[in-house]
């Protein structure tokens, strides 16, 4: 079972596993509130990634369930605070600048491989971040920030999949090569971080890789 949070910075996902009810994300700063009313218990919080939007309530969410945190080792040391991401152009710094108004409490998450799910693998997605991990059961990918949904008619309630943002992106060369990675899959419907559920197919997923490869490209080709 999957049932989707709106929560503040981020979708959130609740899902229900033999090995306990789980709580995917939590958005920014402020969330518990939110999440308290919609479930009286969880038995842990897994972090898709490492930022803000999606990590920031962990902390106090984590101490009013009394449950562990848990992320790919990738991302622990920008979730403990020692390493800090860094975004590009203007809606990155300004990012940066917000952040730092409503700070994230840092944490120690567990490795997210000490958790041994039934009904959903987890899998490394690296690039947005490098710690960026989906949860995967069927055919169903709960993706954090690999894959965003955006409505593109607002009225005729069109979505449809983008990669996520160079600028936000890690390492843009790796990440490509996560985006052909999943293209191989026929048909996945994306629970994204942002944005509405969608189905996909592979064929739409590896073009969004070859954009993503050839914009590396240029920017190589720019700066020798
Ligand atoms: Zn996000
Ligand atoms: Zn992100």
């Amino acid at each position: 079972m999957i049932e989707r949070l709106k929560l503040r910075g981020c979708n959130a996902y609740l899902i229900e596993d033999d090995a306990g009810t789980f709580l995917v994300d939590t958005g920014i700063p402020g969330n518990l509130r939110n999440v308290s009313k919609a479930v009286k218990e969880i038995d842990g919080i897994i972090i898709t990634h490492a930022h803000y939007d999606h990590a920031g309530s962990a902390y106090e969410i984590s101490e009013h369930f009394s449950c562990q945190i848990y992320a790919h080792e990738d991302d622990h040391p920008y979730l403990s605070g020692e390493r800090e991401f860094s975004f590009r152009g203007f809606v990155g710094n300004l990012v940066k600048r917000l952040e730092k108004l409503r700070k994230m409490r840092n944490f120690h998450p567990k490795n997210v491989s000490k958790l041994h799910l039934q009904s959903f693998d987890i899998i490394h997605l690296p690039g947005h971040t490098p710690g960026s991990i989906g949860l995967m059961s069927e055919k169903v990918l709960i993706c954090g920030d690999v894959l965003r949904a955006v409505r593109k008619m607002l009225f005729l309630g069109k979505t449809e999949v983008r990669a996520s943002s160079r600028n936000f992106n890690w390492n843009n060369e790796v990440y490509a090569k996560t985006l052909y990675r999943l293209s191989e899959i026929d048909r996945i419907t994306v629970m994204p971080g942002h944005g509405d559920q969608v189905d996909v197919d592979g064929d739409v997923i590896r073009k969004l890789a070859e954009r993503m490869e050839n914009g590396v490209a240029e920017i190589q080709e720019k700066n020798p």
